[in-house]
């Protein structure tokens, strides 16, 4: 029997996932099928419902349903509690398992493929959606001296700061909009949507510290940010490495297996 997998999203055409866990399941010798699947804007839950009255072993989330996934998972891994945000699903008897690998994707890439040490750094997340979500409580774990977030609706970004304060941590965590970036940061991430749309968000000038990195999660094209950070000096990096890596985290919570994330990473950019 083929263990079954998908994606949901909208957009998902785009989506590498498929080709990433195929290459995992040659990878590793398992049996598995992986495709991608549109969800309808108001059709979330009754698309995963559908899936996994098909049989379906379980699912990844993308955008822009994260927060849905967080709401229907009928338990949840200590950081999908913690981020508020679910992207890998698994269906057990009666129960829907929610994880959230995106913050251990981004901190592998970050550390192991590009050799980043985070410890007492000053580290500017842009973005408070499900991304960012995801990955503030795995950077905190890292020791940064500082993480502020900043997000065009600084609402947003306040209380991602007062949901890992509840939760006990956050000593060095800090929120507002763009207009309350200051200073220079060794790591700028981007986890908005802007990127999709080509836009940049409005960041200073002089936001690198020296021998920074900026960080963008998209991937496939350079984006307005990445421009932007090359023009202010700083080593550039998009999101490849991190689709990969969360992968390869969802791959072993599934299947028990993990797999190299090397290979991988170089076929997709030689793709
Ligand atoms: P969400 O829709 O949940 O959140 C979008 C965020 O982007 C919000 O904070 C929103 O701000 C902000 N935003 C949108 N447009 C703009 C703009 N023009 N200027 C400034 N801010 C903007 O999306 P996700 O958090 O799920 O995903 C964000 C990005 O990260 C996507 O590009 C996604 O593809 C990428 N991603 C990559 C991954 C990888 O593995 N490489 C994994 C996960 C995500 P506001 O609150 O004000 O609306």
């Amino acid at each position: 029997m083929t263990d079954r997998y998908a994606v949901f999203g909208n957009p998902i055409t785009h989506s590498k996932s498929p080709r990433i866990h195929a290459a995992f399941a040659e990878q590793t010798g398992q049996n598995l099928a992986y495709e991608a699947r549109l969800a309808p804007l108001d059709g979330f839950a009754a698309a995963v419902a559908g899936f996994r009255d098909e049989g379906g072993r379980g699912a990844n989330v993308t955008v822009p349903f994260k927060e849905q996934a967080y709401a229907l998972s009928t338990s949840l891994s200590a950081r999908a509690r913690a981020a508020g945000a679910v992207n890998t699903l698994t269906f057990a008897a009666d129960d829907v398992l929610g994880d959230n690998t995106d913050g251990v994707g981004l901190v592998n890439d970050l550390t192991g493929n590009l050799g980043l040490d985070l410890a007492g750094k000053r580290i500017l997340l842009m973005g408070a959606g499900g991304a960012a979500r995801g990955v503030m409580p795995p950077l905190l774990e890292q020791g940064p001296a500082e993480l502020f977030i900043v997000n065009r609706t600084a609402a947003k970004a306040e209380e991602l700061v007062a949901l890992a304060y509840s939760q006990g941590v956050g000593a060095t965590l800090a929120a507002g909009g763009y207009a309350d970036v200051s200073g220079r940061f060794d790591l700028v991430i981007n986890a908005t949507a802007a990127s999709l749309s080509g836009d940049l968000p409005p960041l200073p000038a002089g936001l690198f510290a020296d021998g920074a990195l900026a960080y963008d999660m998209m991937y496939g094209k350079d984006t307005p940010f990445l421009a932007f950070a090359r023009r202010e000096g700083a080593r550039c990096a998009d999101g490849l490495g991190m689709l990969v890596e969360q992968a390869a985290e969802a791959f072993f919570l599934w299947r028990g297996v993990r797999p190299a994330t090397a290979p991988v990473i170089a076929l997709l950019r030689a793709n």
